[in-house]
């Protein structure tokens, strides 16, 4: 009887940790819609075509706020998705003493996985900055572009070129490194033209940086974000340990600070092309999780008017900065379902970390 009793144990144990290491995905795509609060992803539902958010059959809600405010901003948002801590307002992946925090991408290279970043804004912004340098405020885009020099990030796409170069090449440095000759120096290739990246076989870790500052916004842009998803994706997959990816859908939140709506519009149309074509490749490849959500919501949107089929909607405005509104967190893929419920945003970080490495141990 107990010898049964015994090896019916052993056999749930070895069952348990079969399912564990299998439901762990090899890939980790995280999306994240800057500003992007629940009405935000509403309009996309009623009114845009290529609406994704139907395909997730893993939902929950985030509570978004700092460590130190009700009302947080992409710093503290961002620190708390890339490290699984909540942090000071403003602060980039440090603690409140100013110690670093690992990013997920610092410790996916621990795991001889490839790592990417691919977003609208420059790539110093406060929301990529989280997953890539460590400093206590978010406006030292200058210290930031070296800090990420210093990575071994394999795929960097998105903006901010000034950053990179001193001021007799045209950027803003005030002290004289060209971090661009540094990259290349680094062994990268450098894309600064969307066409030059998009027309070539990268065949290696590479940086794209289009623009001084930002891509264009949606609206004026000649190419899409889901075309640089596709690119970054390309090279990542060749890695056999897996990748981690963080895109991020930048300019929805310039919006909705401006309490424009009519650029609203094709922002989000951008970011919902970039989530279904990560959806394809994790459809094709069935070891990829893909987790889309926000850092906070941003303007306070309300829809107040519009017709049945989702035409002419009508946005109201309460605020032209953040609101404490919670925000989605829509996941599909192995490991999924961990992210239903209603959770803090750090724990979004700590799901994602657990999937991961399951080893990886927070205080
Ligand atoms: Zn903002």
């Amino acid at each position: 009887m107990k010898m049964c009793r015994l090896l019916s144990l052993v056999l749930i144990f070895f069952n348990f940790s079969f399912s564990q290491q299998h439901s762990r995905p090899k890939n980790i795509v995280i999306m994240i819609g800057d500003g992007m609060g629940l009405t935000e992803v509403s309009a996309s539902v009623l009114s845009m075509e290529n609406s994704p958010y139907k395909k997730f059959s893993n939902v929950g809600l985030s509570v978004t706020c700092s460590l130190d405010k009700l009302i947080t901003d992409s710093g503290a948002g961002g620190t708390a998705i890339a490290t699984g801590y909540r942090t000071n307002y403003h602060f980039i992946a440090v603690d409140t003493l100013n110690r670093p925090l690992t990013t997920i991408l610092e410790h996916a290279k621990k795991l001889k996985k490839y790592t990417g970043v691919v977003v609208t804004s420059s790539v110093t912004n406060a929301t990529p900055a989280t997953f890539l340098a460590h400093i206590i405020d978010r406006s030292l885009d200058n210290e930031i572009a070296e800090q990420l020099t210093n990575q071994d990030v394999d795929v960097v796409i998105g903006g901010g070129t000034q950053y990179f170069l001193p001021k007799e090449f045209g950027g803003i440095r005030t002290d004289t490194l060209n971090l661009l000759n540094k990259i290349l120096s680094k062994g990268y290739k450098l894309y600064t033209n969307p066409d030059s990246l998009l027309n070539s076989e990268t065949g290696t870790r590479f940086y794209g940086l289009f623009g001084s500052e930002c891509f264009p916004p949606a609206s004026q842009r000649k190419y899409t974000l889901a075309q640089m998803v596709k690119k970054a994706i390309k090279e990542l997959s060749k890695n056999k340990n897996g990748f981690v990816l963080m895109v991020e859908g930048s300019q929805i939140d310039w919006t909705s600070h401006d309490n424009n709506a009519v650029e609203f519009f094709p922002e989000m149309v951008d970011f919902n092309d970039a989530i279904n074509t990560t959806l394809e490749f994790a459809d094709k490849d069935k070891n990829t999780l893909v987790v889309v959500t926000a850092d906070h919501e941003t303007g306070g949107m309300a829809i107040i008017k519009g017709d049945r089929d989702g035409k002419n909607l009508k946005f109201a405005y309460t605020t032209k900065g953040h609101t404490p509104a919670m925000v989605g967190v829509f996941a599909n893929g192995k490991g999924a379902n961990l992210f239903n419920g209603v959770f803090d945003n750090y724990m979004t970080g700590r799901k994602l970390f657990n999937l991961l490495d399951p080893k990886y141990k927070f205080k």
